[in-house]
């Protein structure tokens, strides 16, 4: 190996001193630039052509090829030499008041910085120094180990893991898909977390959808541990937790640009778009390098609230040199890019605009901050006002006004019982209930179960979502009840997607510029895309992995292996049980739900194995008995012939004989009806 000792010893003990044991303390002040400078380029370490491999679980062996491009990333001189430059020019440039920040250490952002695209400026004195002051040992091996997130939609969850510590990426759950009967959710399988649970220094979160949160009640009752996020989503998360009555947990609150020491690991929160506000990216400073995970996001650069995504920083960590970025690939597929939010806010003004006699209801997701602000916004400007119905909706629109999320203009929002005091023509109604969910309030007003509201004749409804895979036909359900009750329902061009298509994918895949892609948050054909789009951007083919739910991957520059796989197969929920129900019972459930149950009774004597009384059939969803009784005669039939047989083994096993008839049973009905019910076998002893 051609690392030069005696420099890692240096990294080593700067590292040691300055940046371990220091609670977000990531750069000594008086460190001089020259020391700086020093320790910034002491990992000129030269690779030889070690032949490294990254080895899938179907046994591909990767040969790596060594080419320039690595050391132009991390030990070009002057490249590294430029980007100081450009540091210092962007302090000197800035005005005097930021200077003044700067110089005085201060952590606080100053607000009269503008500007939605200037990370530069908006960085602390003490996050620069960290930055540059950090420095990978190109030796050290890191983990990455998603527990889902991949080929599922939902329950994302990643662990990234080094010698001494672990750090969680979101936590969130699943919905069922429609074979598993009677599951209200899928969580992650969290036995690996709770053997390592002294390992753990934090939960860190992307942003507050269901998909990357709504585990955390669940896991948390196993794992206590630290959450760090941005304001919404630990609003949401609080929410969570209290509901689930829990009390003993800790969030903190994370700005953007803000750096989080986890153990030896340092976790950056990065401004990014995506369909819910405070969304972010993250940074991840390992000593093997930096791991980049995108969380959902899109590139709006005409955001509703807010700035747009910060491009310049992902460049710079790019610049700087990144090992593994895990990006969204949900929208992989589709080319192009997704439009601005703000597009939406136009549709809603032509359709204000257009049906100005009549009420106008809008139905999205309860998160969606910036939509219901776009609705607000647009209500007002009409002088309509606008009623909230659905608790989910009231409950985040709440969390968003105290945190300054919406501002809503003064006398704009009434209680739902107000409406009547208002013509139809200058009201309007925001509710839950997009995806046609039948509990939800969309659906109620159109059955005539909501107490206050009913869809009637004239009324506009808007359809601001598109359809979650899987609530196709629920949501095209509720479009027809809607029709029925001649309303006009516009769903067209009234949502727009919260993440990145193709060229958004290829534009951060390009100024992050990752020695190795993992497209997470996807389908197997989503991921598959988003692995060909990092490869046209000019990540080798080879360091494009696709991996699956429970690998464990290990990384350094140089290598990328599977070294194990750990369980991490979905646990249901239903009802109040976590994790009872497995695969046996919703094996029987399905079919239950598709051959219906047929119950065998029969007393048998305990001495002599004698039938006493019975067989007698009971069906259940299976046929309809009165017109079935030659069936049914068969079906006593075979089973007394099967305990005929039993007898003879003078055997005083019943269960066997269970077995026995449960299987003359399911052939006899097979035989006969082609059907397959559950066959449950009862005998009393007498
Ligand atoms: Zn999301
Ligand atoms: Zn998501």
């Amino acid at each position: 190996m051609n690392v030069s000792n005696s420099k890692m010893k240096s990294f080593d003990e700067y590292y040691e001193k300055n940046m371990k044991n220091t609670e977000l303390e990531y750069g000594n002040d008086n460190t001089s630039d020259k020391t700086k400078s020093n320790n910034k380029f002491d990992s000129d370490i030269k690779h030889n052509n070690r032949n490294a491999g990254y080895k899938g679980m179907k046994g591909n062996n990767y040969k790596n090829s060594n080419k320039n491009f690595d050391n132009n990333k991390h030990n070009n001189h002057n490249d590294n030499a430029k980007q100081n430059d450009f540091n210092k020019q962007t302090n000197n440039n800035g005005a005097s008041k930021q200077n003044n920040n700067i110089n005085s250490n201060s952590n606080s952002i100053s607000s009269n910085i503008s500007g939605n695209h200037s990370y530069i400026e908006k960085m602390t004195a003490k996050n620069r120094k960290f930055l540059e002051n950090y420095n990978p040992r190109k030796n050290s091996k890191i983990k990455i180990i998603p527990l889902g997130g991949l080929n599922t939609i939902g329950m994302n969850i990643t662990l990234i893991e080094d010698e001494n510590d672990i750090i969680i990426i979101d936590c969130g759950n699943a919905f069922p898909t429609e074979d598993l009967l009677g599951i209200d959710l899928v969580i992650p399988d969290v036995t690996y977390l709770k053997k390592n649970q002294n390992k753990i220094r934090g939960l860190v979160l992307t942003h507050g959808h269901e998909d990357h949160i709504g585990a955390i009640p669940y896991i948390f009752k196993e794992i206590n541990v630290p959450i760090y996020g941005t304001r919404l989503t630990l609003a949401l998360v609080e929410g969570k937790l209290k509901e689930h009555k829990i009390t003993n947990y800790k969030l903190n609150t994370v700005n953007f640009s803000d750096i989080v020491k986890l153990g030896n690991m340092y976790v950056e929160f990065i401004k990014t778009n995506h369909s819910i506000v405070d969304s972010a990216a993250l940074a991840i400073y390992t000593k093997a390098g930096i791991i980049m995970h995108t969380g959902d996001f899109k590139v709006d650069y005409t955001p509703v609230f807010g700035d747009a995504i910060d491009l310049p920083h992902f460049a710079e960590i790019g610049r700087m040199g990144v090992l593994a970025l895990l990006s969204d690939s949900t929208n992989a597929i589709k080319p192009g890019f997704t439009m601005s939010e703000r597009t939406v806010g136009k549709m809603f003004d032509a359709i204000f605009n257009e049906h100005n006699n009549d009420r106008i209801i809008v139905s999205t997701f309860a998160s969606n901050v910036d939509r219901v602000r776009q609705v607000i916004d647009t209500a007002s400007r009409y002088g309509r006002k606008v009623a909230i119905e659905g608790k989910s909706m009231i409950n985040i629109i709440n969390i968003a006004t105290a945190l300054g999320y919406i501002n809503v203009p003064k006398g704009t929002l009434i209680q739902t019982d107000m409406l009547k005091n208002f013509p139809d023509a200058k009201t309007v109604i925001i509710t839950t209930g997009s995806q046609g969910e039948s509990m939800a309030a969309l659906s109620r007003m159109a059955q005539g179960a909501n107490k206050k509201i009913s869809i009637k004749a004239g009324d506009v409804v808007i359809l601001s979502s598109s359809p979650i895979p899987g609530n196709e036909k629920a949501v095209n359900r509720i479009i027809d009840e809607l029709y029925r009750l001649h309303a006009t329902v516009i769903y067209q061009d009234t949502h727009v997607s919260g993440h990145a298509c193709a060229e958004e994918l290829k534009l951060i895949y390009t100024l992050v510029n990752p020695k190795y892609a993992i497209p997470v948050h996807g389908e197997y054909r989503h991921r598959k895309e988003a692995a060909n789009l990092a490869e046209s951007v000019g990540v080798e083919k080879k360091k494009c992995l696709l991996l699956e739910i429970g690998d464990v991957l290990s990384i350094c520059e140089d290598s990328a292996e599977i070294i194990d796989r750990i369980p991490a197969n979905g646990i249901y929920v239903d009802g109040l049980g976590v994790g009872d129900v497995g695969n046996i019972v919703l094996r029987d459930r399905q079919t239950l739900a598709t051959g219906g149950m047929v119950i065998i009774a029969m007393a048998l004597s305990d001495a002599s194995s004698e039938l006493v009384s019975g067989p007698d059939i009971i069906s259940k969803g299976f046929v309809y008995m009165k017109e079935s009784e030659d069936l049914i005669n068969g079906l006593k039939a075979v089973v007394r012939d099967a305990i005929k047989e039993y007898k003879k083994e003078n055997s005083n096993d019943w269960k066997k004989l269970k077995s026995m008839v449960t299987t003359v049973a399911e052939d006899y009905l097979w035989k006969v009806i082609k059907r397959e019910p559950l066959v449950i076998p009862v005998i009393i002893s007498v």
